[in-house]
């Protein structure tokens, strides 16, 4: 089988075993089309092509992770994307995630603190045709003030705590993904969700190991 096929497959599959924590037993089509469509090959070292359609995380360099497949269709999922929404991602790294949501929605604002994996992200989005995405080099945890309001935000590196200003950031009715908790442990993949009256609540959803959100 064509090895993109089965990663799709593999992450169907999870989702089915995980349906209990996720509430659900299937994703957004949407977001499954763009798991299927976009080149994972491309955003993985050379030296870890081969296993690019793997379900597994794999290192990008600079102590940092491209997100196992799955995690990424799950917090893709999660904010509720719809075609005009202007999306947020906090940790650009390999600029994979970045492609998946521009997949499905009209426009993908990405910030990245290491400027060696920022400007490597901008070179293959771009040689990709990701028009769609802009990518900023800094501290995300300051959202990105210029575009507000987002109608989601995705975070895929590890807080302490929901950053205010992201919280701010988020338009009403709006939805963040973020995994929060300590440094490699003791995670949870937190739903964030600001309600039309400004109201925040959260919900964990699963527990997860991200490399950590670093301060600027
Ligand atoms: N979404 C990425 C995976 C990211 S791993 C992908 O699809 O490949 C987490 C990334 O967050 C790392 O690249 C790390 O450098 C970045 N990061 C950590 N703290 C950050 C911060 N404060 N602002 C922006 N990026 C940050």
């Amino acid at each position: 089988m064509d090895p993109q096929r089965q990663m799709v497959e593999e992450i169907e599959a999870e989702v089915r075993e995980t349906r209990a924590w996720l509430g659900k037993s299937a994703l957004d089509p949407r977001v499954m089309a763009a798991m299927a469509k976009v080149p994972r090959h491309e955003f993985v070292s050379p030296r870890e092509e081969h296993l690019a359609y793997v379900n597994a995380p794999l290192s990008i360099g600079h102590g940092q992770t491209i997100s196992q497949p799955y995690i990424v269709a799950v917090m893709t999922d999660m904010v509720a994307l719809e075609g005009d929404h202007m999306v947020l991602e906090v940790g650009a790294g390999s600029g994979y995630q970045a492609a998946i949501l521009a997949e499905v929605v009209k426009q993908v604002y990405t910030i990245e603190i290491v400027p060696a994996l920022a400007e490597q992200a901008r070179e293959v989005l771009t040689r990709l045709g990701y028009a769609n995405v802009a990518l900023s080099t800094g501290d995300g945890r300051l959202g990105w003030e210029e575009h507000v309001p987002f109608d989601a935000i995705v975070v895929t590196a590890a807080a302490r705590k929901v950053p205010p200003a992201l919280i701010d950031q988020l338009k009403p009715g709006g939805r963040m993904a973020i995994p929060i908790g300590g440094r490699f442990m003791n995670q949870d993949l937190t739903l964030v969700e600001k309600a039309m009256d400004g109201k925040v609540s959260k919900r964990s959803i699963l527990p997860v190991a991200f490399v950590p959100l670093v301060k600027g």
